[in-house]
């Protein structure tokens, strides 16, 4: 694989283009009584965060990936950071395109550091000024230690295992001590969490049977879900089992790709010749188990507002359930939890109730736990059929509803 297609960000630049409706109550997102007079009348949308089950981290569900974050130049970035601090996004990647990205993301949040949770990458090398991937240990010292300088900080949130999509990288990354380098700067406080990057769900498992991860970041987005792109790897089963396996295990995913760098939101580019919103792909991804955090790329202001004004989508701006026409044979009868068959007349969150099935059988007994905290469950349901004709994904609904009160019941 090309490692520098690993930091080929999540959009099409140029597809963020209009400014998003921001709105009432807005006086503290704003630097300046004007920017705050002028937004007034806007719609300020309210971000979402969920808890890494791990760390206790609450990460915002929207983050930002900084592939691109270098080209917008230090006073255009700086402003962008910012007003995504503003918005409430606490989360932001660091697998950069350029070394030039470090002293931005320095600047722009060197008063509000705290606050903030920074994925560093331990094996992306700066050392030449653009993104470089390394498995020597002294490469991979040298440029942490430019990083943090740059970044105006002493600490790390989660250090990343960096983007290992073949055994034999993993096998090299640790004879080459830079695991062991990662565990020597946690136990001195440098490191918080360790993290793992990686597009290949097969040697993901094999290192979480070998080391104990806190967070992962994997490339989420249906092109790649139904074997399509540079990085689908990995068959639709396989793919579905290591969502399950993160939320089972607490371990958190952050997404990288989620656009497919940007091809679905393109028809002409788009494997499937149809174009997808951003905001249908962000939500396709936080309805994936173990997903906290999407990353897409954003190098504006007007970029960042438009990312999250997914807060200010109606429903069915949010439906994805188009995907159903270009699923494989695979996928077909299998829930991914979108709702699309919604309303159910007695009122069963459907996505719900399907997702804590998939993952209680996938041995999460939490999920059971989850499950038997609903108001409406699979024993509410009066067959009637209403979902199994809105399905898109042929998902025999009524019956699986059977299936389901019963294997719950047993717990
Ligand atoms: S049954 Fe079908 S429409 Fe309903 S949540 Fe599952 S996949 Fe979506
Ligand atoms: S078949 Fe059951 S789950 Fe589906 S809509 Fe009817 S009552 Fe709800």
């Amino acid at each position: 694989m090309n490692r520098r297609e690993f930091i080929k960000n999540t959009i099409a630049v140029t597809a963020l283009g209009s400014i998003v409706n921001l709105g009432t109550g807005a006086d503290l997102l704003y630097n300046t009584k004007a920017e705050s007079e002028k937004n007034s009348e806007r719609n300020i949308p309210k971000m979402q965060y969920r808890t890494n089950k791990k760390t206790g981290d609450k990460i915002s569900e929207i983050g930002l990936g900084s592939a691109y974050m270098f080209s917008a130049g230090m006073d255009k970035a700086v402003k962008a950071l910012r007003r995504a601090y503003k918005l409430g996004i606490n989360f932001y990647d660091l697998a950069a395109g350029d070394g030039a990205s470090f002293p931005i993301y320095g600047e722009a949040f060197k008063e509000v550091r705290k606050n903030i949770f920074f994925q560093i990458h331990f094996g992306a090398d700066y050392t030449k000024g653009t993104y470089g991937w390394s498995l020597d240990l002294d490469r991979v010292k040298h440029s942490i230690d430019w990083q943090l300088k740059n970044l105006k900080t002493d600490y790390i949130d989660y250090g990343f295992i960096h983007c290992q999509d073949e055994l034999s990288d993993w096998q090299t990354y640790r004879k080459n001590g830079i695991y062991d380098y990662i565990l020597k700067l946690q136990k001195e406080g440098i490191v918080k969490h360790i993290g793992l990057s990686s597009h290949t769900p097969s040697v993901i498992q094999q290192i979480m049977n070998d080391v104990s991860i806190d967070m992962l970041m994997f490339s989420v987005n249906p092109a790649y879900d139904y074997g399509k792109g540079s990085f689908a790897n990995g068959a639709v089963d396989e793919r579905a089992e290591l969502y399950r396996r993160c939320e089972k295990e607490g371990v958190g995913i952050s997404v990288m790709k989620p656009f497919s760098g940007g091809q679905l939101l393109s028809a002409s580019q788009s494997p499937f010749k149809k174009s997808l919103t951003i905001y249908q792909c962000i939500r396709y991804c936080l309805d994936k188990p173990g997903v906290l955090c999407v990353l897409p790329g954003a190098k504006s202001v007007e970029e960042v507002e438009k990312l999250v004004d997914y807060y200010n989508q109606p429903e069915e701006a949010l439906d994805y359930s188009v995907i159903a026409s270009f699923a494989p044979i695979e996928a077909s009868g299998k829930c991914v939890y979108c709702n699309h068959c919604k309303p159910c007349p007695v009122g069963i969150d459907i996505g719900l109730v399907n997702k804590y099935y998939d993952l209680a059988k996938a041995g999460d007994t939490l999920a059971v736990e989850h499950y038997k905290t609903l108001d409406k469950k699979a024993s509410d349901c009066v067959k009637c059929g209403h979902c199994d004709k809105r399905c898109p994904f042929q998902v025999k609904q009524s019956v699986r509803m059977t299936e389901i009160n019963a294997y719950m019941n047993k717990y």
